[in-house]
Parts: C-alpha cells; sequence; structure tokens
C-alpha cells in the first residue's frame, strides 16, 4: 500500500471531498482521511437532512391550503419514524455515492481519525502518510455555552435520529439553525418557543426581513421569546426545566441549542504541530488558503470565513486549481455577493447589501420595497405574505442587494444573484420583461 502522496485530504466533506478530486482530475496522487460519514456535516447533519425535513413540514399547511381549492383532506396522520428513516436511507445512498466519486476520481481512501505530525506528515490509525501538501477540511461543531443542566439540552445533530417527536420545545438561538428548526418542528406539529438572547433574531440579515419573518412565525403560531437567556436547566421526570436569567420559567418536553459553530479541531495536531489560530479559535489561512506550517492548507467551516456549502465547495475548487491546475484560478477568491438562504417558514434569500450595510458605506441609497399576498394564497383566508427588497447606489443605479422572505425565495433568489453578480443596474431589472404570474416578477416590476 503506497503511504506517499502528492496531497493529503483530512475530512470528507463539502471541501475536502471537492478538494481531493479536483486536484486528483489536475493530476496529483491524492489521499482522503475520514472518521465520521462521508458528505461531512452537509449531507450527514445539516442542509441535506435540513432540508427534507423542511419539506415534510410543509404539508400540514398544504392539507389546509387544499381546501380553498375544494379538496377535502381529512384524517391524515403523521409517523415521524418514517420520515426520520426514509430520511436516513436517502442519506446513506449519498455517503455512498461520495465514496464511489472518490473512487473514480482515483483518490486513496482512508478511513480513521488524521492527525498532522508535521510538514508533510499525516497519521491514521497506525499509518504515516507523506504528501508535500496536506488540506485540513474537517469543518465544525456545535457549540453550547457552559451552564448549570448544558448536559440536558439537544444540539441539531440529535434533532435528525430522535426517537420521538417531542410534543413542546424550545429552541435556542437566533441564527439560521435555530430559525430553521422552529419552522421545521412546528410544522412537524411540535409547540415551539425559539429563546434568543437579543431583540429581533437573524442578526446580520436586513431588518425589514428579520421583522418580517418574525411577525410570519409568530402568526403560524410559533411563540418567540427575544431578549431571553436562559440560566439553567434541571431534568425532572423527562420534562426540562428552564430557568431564564430574568428569573421566568418554563417546561419543555426537550431544549435544542442551536448557538453557533466551532472549528472541530479535537485532536488534530500532534503536539508542536498545529499551526497558528485566530483569535476566535479557527485555523489562521492566509488569501491562498495556506496555513502558518509550510506545506498546510486549511479551508471550509474550519477556517474563520463564511460556513456555507457552497463557499467550502469553492474553496477547494479553487485551492485545488491553484496547487495543481494548469490554469491558476484568480489571485484570490471571491467572497462577494454570496447569495444564501435560510430555510424558515417562510424562508428567506438574499444576496448583496442589507439596507442597513449600504446606508453605512454608501453616500446615497434607494430602497425598492414591496409586500404581497402570493397568487397560491388568494382563495382562502390564509395570511402567507412575501416581502421583496432592492437596495440601488443611488450615484450608479447598480443593485447593491436584494432580499427576499417567503414562499420560493430562495428558488427566486438563485438567479437574481448572477444579475447582481455582473453588476446590474435597477435599469436592467426595469428592462427586463417578467414573466406573468409570478412572484419573482415583482422584481423587475418595483418602481
Ligand atoms: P449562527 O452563527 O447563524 O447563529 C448563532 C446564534 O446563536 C445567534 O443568534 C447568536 O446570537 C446565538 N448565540 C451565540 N452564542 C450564544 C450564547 N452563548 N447564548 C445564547 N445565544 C447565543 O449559527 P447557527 O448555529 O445557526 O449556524 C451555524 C452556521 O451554519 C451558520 O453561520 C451558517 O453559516 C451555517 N448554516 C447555513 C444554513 C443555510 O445555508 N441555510 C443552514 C444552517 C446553518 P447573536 O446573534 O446575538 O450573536
Amino acid at each position: 500500500m503506497t503511504t506517499e502522496f502528492d496531497l493529503v485530504v483530512i475530512g470528507a466533506g463539502s471541501g475536502g471531498v471537492r478538494a481531493a478530486r479536483m486536484a486528483a482530475s489536475h493530476g496529483a496522487n491524492v489521499a482522503i482521511i475520514e472518521e465520521r460519514f462521508f458528505g461531512g456535516t452537509c449531507v450527514n447533519v445539516g442542509c441535506v437532512p435540513k432540508k427534507l425535513f423542511s419539506y415534510g413540514s410543509h404539508f400540514p399547511q398544504e392539507f389546509a391550503l387544499a381546501e380553498d381549492y375544494g379538496y377535502s383532506v381529512k384524517g391524515w396522520d403523521f409517523d415521524w419514524a418514517t420520515l426520520r428513516d426514509n430520511k436516513s436511507r436517502e442519506i446513506s445512498r449519498l455517503n455512498s455515492i461520495y465514496q464511489r466519486i472518490l473512487n473514480q476520481a482515483g483518490v486513496t481512501i482512508f478511513e480513521g481519525h488524521g492527525q498532522v505530525l508535521g510538514e508533510g506528515k499525516v497519521s491514521v490509525g497506525e499509518i504515516t502518510l507523506s504528501a508535500r501538501h496536506i488540506v485540513v477540511a474537517v469543518g465544525g461543531k456545535p457549540f453550547v455555552p457552559d451552564f448549570p443542566g448544558r448536559e440536558h439540552v439537544r444540539i441539531s445533530d440529535d434533532l435528525f435520529y430522535l426517537d420521538t417527536l417531542p410534543k413542546h420545545v424550545a429552541v435556542v438561538g437566533g441564527g439560521y439553525i435555530a430559525t430553521e428548526f422552529a419552522g421545521i418542528l412546528h410544522g412537524l406539529g411540535c409547540k415551539v418557543t425559539q429563546v434568543y438572547r437579543g431583540d429581533l433574531f437573524l442578526r446580520g440579515f436586513d431588518d425589514d426581513i428579520r421583522g418580517f419573518i418574525a411577525e410570519q412565525m409568530e402568526e403560524q403560531g410559533v411563540t418567540l421569546k427575544f431578549n431571553a437567556d436562559i440560566a439553567s436547566i434541571e431534568n425532572s421526570e423527562g420534562e426540562k426545566r428552564v430557568t431564564y436569567k430574568n428569573g421566568e420559567r418554563g417546561v419543555f418536553d426537550e431544549v435544542f441549542y442551536a448557538t453557533g459553530r466551532i472549528p472541530k479541531l479535537d485532536d488534530l495536531f500532534a503536539e508542536g504541530a498545529a499551526p497558528a489560530m485566530t483569535d476566535a479559535g479557527a485555523i489562521k489561512v492566509d488569501e491562498g488558503f495556506a496555513t502558518s506550517v509550510p506545506g498546510l492548507y486549511a479551508l471550509g467551516d474550519v477556517i474563520d470565513r463564511v460556513q456555507l456549502t457552497p463557499v467550502a465547495l469553492a474553496e477547494g475548487m479553487w485551492l485545488a486549481a491553484q496547487l495543481y491546475g494548469q490554469q491558476k484560478p484568480e489571485a484570490t477568491m471571491d467572497y462577494h455577493n454570496i447569495a444564501t438562504a435560510v430555510f424558515s417558514h417562510p424562508n428567506i434569500g438574499t444576496v448583496g447589501m442589507t439596507q442597513e450595510q449600504a446606508l453605512a458605506q454608501v453616500p446615497a441609497v434607494r430602497v425598492y420595497k414591496s409586500a404581497f399576498r402570493p397568487m397560491r394564497y388568494t382563495l382562502g383566508d390564509k395570511h402567507a405574505r412575501s416581502l421583496i427588497k432592492l437596495i440601488v447606489d443611488d450615484t450608479t443605479d447598480k443593485v447593491l442587494g436584494l432580499h427576499m422572505a417567503g414562499e420560493d425565495s430562495a428558488e427566486i433568489t438563485q438567479g437574481f444573484a448572477v444579475a447582481i453578480k455582473m453588476g446590474a443596474t435597477k435599469a436592467d431589472f426595469d428592462a427586463t420583461v417578467g414573466i406573468h404570474p409570478t412572484a419573482a416578477e415583482e422584481l423587475v416590476t418595483l418602481r
């Protein structure tokens, strides 16, 4: 068995697999090490199962809507185990596809814990591998703050494998994961309280969108408890008894924490082999993903940049091309105007500057905004609404930001992200003839 490679990648998640495959396609002799599951967080305990659950959680709303169209949908039942197990079967299928893709690319797979021993050396179990380049792409893990009763909480990983669906849950956090899971659990029939320490969740998103999502979620029946922080949790006969810092109390079947993710550095570097770290505890890299150790690179959630799967994929591809490609990519990876979505209920699509960012950075800004009821909901008394916003530089007419909350926002935003990446102006939007009747056409008819 060969132990000499051009490149050894630690971590077969989104970024690692992409870096390994692309490097192999450029002719490098590549090995990849994985200790848990192929496909990483996104495939196993992140984007993919989350989206499947999100689809699943929309059915009750669809059944209710169907009545407005003349259907009688009565006596339906929901079996959590069916959804959970079907999801797990699909994930197993994806795991094998990832392995197959690596095999087909000629990448040698090692299953076990990878540890960087020093310059150009990595161990996996008893085996030591040598390589000119090493890429660390081990991802992140959930962060739960320290407080009395911390051991009684669940994290997002647990949610994907619950034996039974709890009746009454608290979801703590105000970011992507907490907001998505509050919507999913509510849709699946749980009574949900989302607990967030600040005034309004989804910090960093456009303020109007944040307020709109809060309004919509409350209307659907999710309890939003803002300016609330948990001081302690007691577990009493299966019940989680929560005491907040202001002395208030609450009782839940489960308390889920989604309070951010941190780099997964456990036992990753042998003594003396660790590169420099950032103040936030991530691996420090330069613009070319090089760490302070020669030949050692890092990308994806283990570095301190943008924690999104497509970003890790782009980073992996960029680095492989930079190290082994015939045609070198741009000198640095472009992180501008990355579109993103929150699969909350309703979901959010966003690209570019928020109104608040634009007002702070650009001398003169125009804001276009419209809220409307999607046509699908006009036959009955449902209150589903959508909100769209364009942020435009008043001097150049360039569209700086596009934000949408409501049905299909994520799907709609992806296409518009291309236009914004290309530098589209408001006049370009105005000159685009809409597709009627759609929700997306609202974005080209804003005046
Ligand atoms: P986020 O960083 O998005 O949000 C963390 C939340 O937890 C914030 O609301 C934060 O509050 C709060 N928080 C942090 N520390 C504490 C604490 N000590 N006590 C109470 N609250 C706290 O992290 P997530 O876990 O939601 O997601 C991790 C990353 O995964 C995201 O950044 C995102 O990039 C990625 N992701 C992307 C998805 C997508 O693309 N759809 C879906 C899911 C995850 P505050 O705002 O006050 O700091």
